[in-house]
């Protein structure tokens, strides 16, 4: 067994769709970024690639690539995934926890455990999403930023 950590943030932006764990969310604002600014999905593939002794995120999938611009950010789940097979490893749970004020996220946790674990080829009940405030103190607080932390555990296949 391996695990890992991830963290990340993106500013909220007019102008931009929200997404996270690769799920659109209906909101005013979305996540600034050269991907499509998944904090969440970024959080966790920085994990994994953690657990995997791969480096992190910015070393597979840099913002000065051009092939990286406005991709949905599942695809560097997609990537991750392929990299730690060549490792013989594999998934084996995700735990999460996004922080922001707005908007509630109650009502897509299930939707996207469902991404993720699909992203990832495990069964929902190996991921979980948190959510949570930053009781109104800081830039997330005012509602100018989603950051997210997550923990990967890999098993080998062989
Ligand atoms: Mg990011």
């Amino acid at each position: 067994m391996r695990v890992g950590i991830g963290y990340d943030i993106h500013a909220l932006r007019k102008g931009r769709k929200l997404v996270l764990g690769g799920v659109k969310i209906p909101h005013s604002k979305g996540l600034f970024g050269h991907s499509d600014g998944d904090a969440l999905l970024h959080a966790i593939v920085d994990a994994a690639l953690g657990a995997g002794g791969l480096g992190d995120i910015g070393d597979h999938f840099s913002d000065k690539e051009a092939r990286w611009r406005g991709v949905s950010s599942l695809l560097f789940v997609r990537e991750t995934v392929a990299l730690l097979r060549k490792k013989k490893l594999r998934v084996s749970q995700v735990d999460s926890v996004l922080i922001l004020e707005r908007p509630k996220l109650a009502p897509y946790k299930k939707a996207m455990r469902e991404s993720i674990a699909r992203a990832f080829g495990v069964d929902v009940s190996r991921v979980n999403v948190k959510a949570k405030t930053n009781e109104g103190l800081g830039p997330i607080g005012k509602g100018q930023a989603v950051a997210a932390t997550a923990v990967v555990l890999l098993e080998k296949t062989g």
